[in-house]
């Protein structure tokens, strides 16, 4: 009996022991197992390179100058509308086939047919009555005609006051090849010799080379650039971008885009994410649609489709200092209803300048 009775007892014990070293087997176990990682939002889905600018950056020139400069060179340019007008001021009796001649000229500068035949009807009225024998009057006539069409009244400010004491924020959007890129670090450059604090993102992610040329402008204009590898999601890299500027009390955070055409809609979808999630943030003050000006026609069906997309708060004309038809100008203006603001004449750091109607018509001119 007491033989059963001890045998049970061990067998008992036997068995608590076993249970009690797989209890604690499995927790030691559990404890080894590494923590669940937390959920990733997407604004953090991406990891991000902060790329510092070099010391010892070269001093923009000066405002003034580079206006004077730009004018210039747009006088310059082998610009068919230029030409077309130095031509009908140059005939000394205004027939039907110098009209004729003139009015074909102006569409294909790409002004466009209705703000053509305005032009042309209102000189040909005015030069009627008045007779062109004095050329400087027909300039004169013609000049403030231009402006009218380029329309003066428009605002071309930039909107570059942030809310709440945060950055304010500009999306450069556009085909890729118009000069996005290059627009945000001339952006920056001319940002930073107005004594404003800048930072770049490089949201367009599909091509390495687009992060790599942006952060070589932000060296090279000694502001930082946040960039995300190559194929990362566009909206993180932004968002990210815009909360270092929150967080460094910058004042204006460029983001470059990506512009494939591709689709519409894939289009559509990441530039619509892009603004939405950096607007969790901070809202955005400007879209800046860039424009390859020797596109023209081509030029316009792109911002239909960007217009579509994102609402554009300003244009940016790239390459007016090469074969760009002028009269783009005034047909993309009415086309969106929305002003050109900056204008690009070059490939140089300083060849950006801020549209202006009597400038532009000034240097369409010649004057
Ligand atoms: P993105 O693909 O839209 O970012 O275009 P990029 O900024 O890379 O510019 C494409 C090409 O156009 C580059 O070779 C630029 O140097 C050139 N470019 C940009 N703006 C101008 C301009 O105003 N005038 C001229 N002549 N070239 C420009």
């Amino acid at each position: 009996m007491d033989y059963f009775f001890w045998l049970i007892i061990g067998g008992v014990i036997l068995c608590l022991l076993i249970a009690t070293g797989i209890i604690w087997t499995s927790n030691r176990r559990a404890l080894r197992q590494p923590q669940a990682t937390p959920e990733v939002s997407p604004e953090h889905g991406t990891e991000v390179e902060v790329i510092e600018p070099e010391t010892g950056i070269e001093v923009p020139e000066a405002a003034g100058s580079r206006l004077v400069r730009l004018r210039r060179r747009l006088a310059g340019s082998n610009n068919a509308l230029a030409r077309g007008l130095a031509d009908l001021l140059s005939r000394d009796r205004l027939d039907e086939d110098t009209w004729d001649e003139f009015e074909a000229t102006l569409i294909s500068s790409d002004l466009g047919v209705g703000p053509t035949t305005e032009l042309v009807t209102t000189l040909r009225k005015e030069l009627a009555i008045e007779g062109v024998a004095d050329s400087s009057h027909a300039a004169t006539v013609l000049r403030r005609e231009l402006v009218n069409l380029v329309d003066p009244t428009m605002d071309r400010s930039l909107n570059l006051q942030g809310s709440d004491g945060k950055p304010a924020v500009v999306m450069v959007v556009g085909v890729n090849g118009t000069g996005k890129t290059t627009t945000c670090g001339k952006l920056a450059r001319v940002l930073v010799a107005e004594n404003k604090t800048v930072l770049l993102g490089a949201a367009d992610t599909f091509r390495a080379a687009a992060a790599e040329q942006l952060s070589t402008w932000g060296e090279r204009v000694g502001v930082e650039t946040v960039r995300g590898e190559e194929g990362a999601d566009p909206a993180s890299v932004a968002y990210q971008a815009v909360e270092r500027g929150i967080a460094d009390g910058v004042d204006v955070v460029l983001i470059d885009t990506a512009g494939r055409l591709h689709t519409k809609t894939g289009l559509m979808d990441q530039l619509g994410k892009v603004k939405r999630v950096i607007e969790k943030i901070a809202p955005v003050s400007e879209v800046l649609l860039v424009l390859d000006a020797t596109t023209g026609q081509n030029g316009l069906v792109q911002a239909r489709i960007f217009r579509d997309v994102v609402d554009v708060s300003g244009l940016v004309l790239t390459k007016l200092d090469g074969s760009a038809k002028g009269g783009i100008v005034v047909q993309v203006q009415r086309e969106l209803g929305v002003p050109v603001k900056l204008i690009g004449l070059g490939e140089g750091v300083d060849d950006l300048a801020p549209f202006e109607a009597e400038g532009f018509v000034n240097g369409l001119m010649g004057e």
